[in-house]
């Protein structure tokens, strides 16, 4: 049927009628005005239909959600390059008291209400590594462990277990931080937000863990571990010992996930670094340092400005597999002491991410920082999953199973940009080797 078959009468005037009609009806301001109109119309119609790509989600301060323009983890991963240790005969056999295993453990704070999600954790890590390579497993705790975890956790692995329990000096609020004010300040973090603002053992976790850990008397004698938490999910066969990959190539940390952290937690984190650079110890950086890193303002801007200079990146430290004699070093125990001196593990909520990762950006040789991406990690609600014939239960190249905007806390574009993608190389991938992934 053709438009105007139904005969409206002025759909059917001649062109010239119709030009002469409405010219007779409406003077020339008014045509003009009309005309303003609908341009006007038409425009806000076309800006409320490309609206959704502007709107600023809840609580993002700048830019896109999906500022990435490639995943790594999509190019197929093998393994890191040689000399790589792996299984022959009986030498990594549990028993065998002449192994090949280094001094390391597996290391994992936890309380003894968590045994059920920690055993999900074992599981995982044996049934992908621990299996092949029997690293003991060492469990922290600052209460006593129940028999019943011992038995349990013992029963799901080959190797030895140890358990320890934390010196209450360890892990007691110090004597210098007043009660009074860590509430009030609890009060004004939880008015930002702050998850755990108010919750006292939180806060002396993260203490322990940034700086108190490896002062455990029994394990003196370690020096690598791979920090295991109840609950995570590990992916991938690992066919190779990582604490001597760890060793052999001079690594002194590894991390599978970096993110952005909340500015909110860390407000003075940064200018406490400063203050403690300035009074005598800039001489304790490292030479290849990752200051740069540290101190990127460009693809989140408004983090640098809130936290004080501090970009927020961090590697996530629920996963770690690094050198305990790196923590013991002269610059690292002098920056700790000083941020601990400082208060704000217990007035704001200084996580032991952000504190080990700056520790490592500025007292660390940058490349001696490890991206593990060959180990398939979640930890609620972030992933690290490669594309590899040897992972299975997650999907390659996905970052997060919640919501959209939360990809935008992936930080490892940053550290591509400023340290580089040692896999490029190995992976034969033909992504440029820094800031593949930058907005
Ligand atoms: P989140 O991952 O930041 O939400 O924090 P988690 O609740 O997972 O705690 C981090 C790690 O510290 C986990 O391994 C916990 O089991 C452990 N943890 C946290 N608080 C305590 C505590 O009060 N006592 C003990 N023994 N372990 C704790
Ligand atoms: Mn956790």
């Amino acid at each position: 049927m053709a438009p105007n078959e139904k005969g409206f009468p002025l759909l059917n005037a001649p062109a010239q009628d119709l030009r002469h009609r409405s010219k007779m009806a409406m003077p020339k301001p008014i045509r003009l005005l009309a005309a303003a109109c609908m341009a006007l119309f038409f425009f806000l119609v076309i800006q409320i239909m490309r609206s959704p790509s502007n709107v600023k989600m809840p609580g993002l301060d700048d830019g896109k959600v999906a500022d990435m323009l490639r995943d790594p983890n999509l190019d197929e991963t093998g393994e890191p390059p040689e000399p790589l240790r792996r299984v022959t005969g009986h030498n990594y056999a549990p028993d065998n008291p002449d192994s090949d295993r280094i001094n390391a453990t597996l290391l994992s704070l936890v309380r003894n209400k968590e045994l059920l999600p920690l055993v999900q954790s074992m599981q995982d890590l044996e049934r992908t590594w621990n299996h092949k390579f029997n690293y003991p497993w060492t469990f922290i705790n600052d209460e006593p462990f129940t028999d019943e975890f011992k038995r349990v956790t013992q029963l799901n692995t080959n190797a030895e277990c140890r358990y320890l329990i934390i010196p209450k000096d360890h892990w007691e609020v110090p004597s210098w931080i007043n009660e009074d004010l860590m509430h009030e300040s609890a009060n004004i973090l939880e008015e930002h937000d702050v998850q755990y603002a108010h919750m006292k053992s939180y806060h002396q976790m993260c203490r322990w863990n940034s700086g108190l850990f490896y002062k455990h008397p029994e394990l003196q004698e370690i020096q690598y571990y791979w920090r295991v938490e109840p609950n995570v999910h590990f992916f991938c066969d690992v066919d190779y010992d990582v604490f001597r990959y760890m060793q052999d190539h001079n690594k002194t940390y590894g991390f599978t996930v970096s993110l952005y952290d909340s500015p909110w937690t860390v407000r003075t984190l940064w200018p406490e670094t400063m203050k403690f650079l300035a009074s005598g110890n800039s001489h304790l950086l490292a030479q290849n340092n990752a200051m740069d890193w540290l101190i990127d303002k460009e693809r989140r801007p408004n983090h640098n400005h809130d936290a004080n200079g501090y970009s927020t990146c961090h590697f996530w430290s629920n996963f770690e597999i690094a050198d305990m004699n790196f923590w013991r070093s002269p610059a690292y125990e002098a920056y700790f002491e000083h941020l601990d001196r400082a208060g704000g593990f217990f007035y704001e909520r200084w996580g032991d991410a952000p504190v080990h990762s700056i520790g490592v950006g500025l007292f660390a040789d940058k490349n001696s920082v490890h991206w593990f991406k060959d180990i398939g990690y979640q930890h609620i609600p972030f992933f690290n999953c490669p594309n590899s014939p040897k992972c299975n239960g997650c999907v390659t190249g996905r970052f997060t199973d919640g919501e959209a905007w939360l990809n935008k806390e992936d930080c490892r574009p940053n550290w591509f940009k400023y340290v580089g993608n040692e896999w490029v190389e190995a992976d034969g991938s033909s992504e440029p080797v820094v800031g593949g992934m930058e907005a």
